[in-house]
């Protein structure tokens, strides 16, 4: 039997690959994929979303993507989704300990697979959603060396330091809704200090908590963030559970994490 269009299209594309393609009406409204498991498509105007899955999967090696990328022009909110991928996006991030309130300003790019979290104005960061994908995070509309979370009330009492975005939102969503509201959460976006953070800090005189992973490069990346403030009569404490980020703990345990800024 012969492949439907659209098949014998999504077969021509590389592994990871994505296009536009005419389905019905006069337009491209659909988009095919060609995944590592199976063929794809959807098509924006009929809702139609035939699958083919590989009979015999090969897992390619996906070509490494551009860590800084402009944002892809198909973003758009999360509840504005087909049902299927906000289903599919909430229990992957179930997966990663985050529940949907917990990401209320979640975006979702189509072509690019990827969750968009905005950070700041024009900038976004792009997190992949399957294990093919390369590399996991991109920086979408410029680079920047840390994601900031605004508290929910002012003055600020202590700023809490974690090394990925999604625990940084877990920890500001522990003290926003459950907490005093009052801490600046910000994802470092690796283990290192970046100079205009550490300005800031010690402009403020704000007590710091050190939450990075639960691993040896957190372990390492807390021994030189803390020499690097040492020159400053900076309050700066540690918490960590072995093994795990922040974004695995249980609410009740950063809230108690938390308890230290007191
Ligand atoms: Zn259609």
């Amino acid at each position: 039997m012969m492949d439907a269009p659209w098949l014998r299209a999504a077969k021509r594309l590389p592994v990871g690959g994505v296009e536009r393609f005419r389905c019905c009406g006069s337009t491209k409204a659909a988009v095919i994929f060609n995944k590592p498991d199976a063929w794809e498509m959807y098509c924006h105007r009929c809702k139609s979303s035939p699958k083919e899955r590989k009979q015999f999967v090969q897992m390619q090696r996906v070509q490494q993507e551009a860590r800084v990328q402009p944002a892809p022009a198909d973003v758009i909110n999360i509840a504005d989704a087909r049902p299927s991928v906000q289903q599919s996006v909430y229990s992957f991030l179930a997966t990663k300990g985050i529940m949907p309130d917990m990401v209320e300003d979640l975006q979702w790019s189509d072509t690019a697979q990827r969750l968009v979290f905005p950070v700041s104005s024009g900038l976004s960061l792009g997190r992949a959603t399957t294990t093919w994908q390369n590399p996991k995070w991109i920086q979408y509309g410029g680079k920047s060396s840390f994601a900031y979370i605004a508290p929910k009330t002012q003055p600020v009492q202590g700023i809490v330091l974690t090394e990925d975005l999604l625990s940084a939102k877990k920890v500001a969503h522990a003290s926003n809704h459950f907490g005093s509201g009052n801490l600046v959460c910000v994802a470092l976006l690796g283990t290192r200090l970046d100079a205009r953070l550490k300005l800031l800090i010690i402009e403020h005189n704000w007590p710091v908590l050190l939450m990075l992973d639960g691993d040896d490069a957190g372990y390492s990346g807390v021994k030189r963030i803390k020499r690097d403030l040492k020159a400053f009569p900076i309050r700066v404490g540690t918490f960590a559970v072995d093994g795990k980020d922040p974004k695995d703990l249980q609410m009740q345990e950063i809230l108690e994490a938390l308890t230290w800024m007191r």
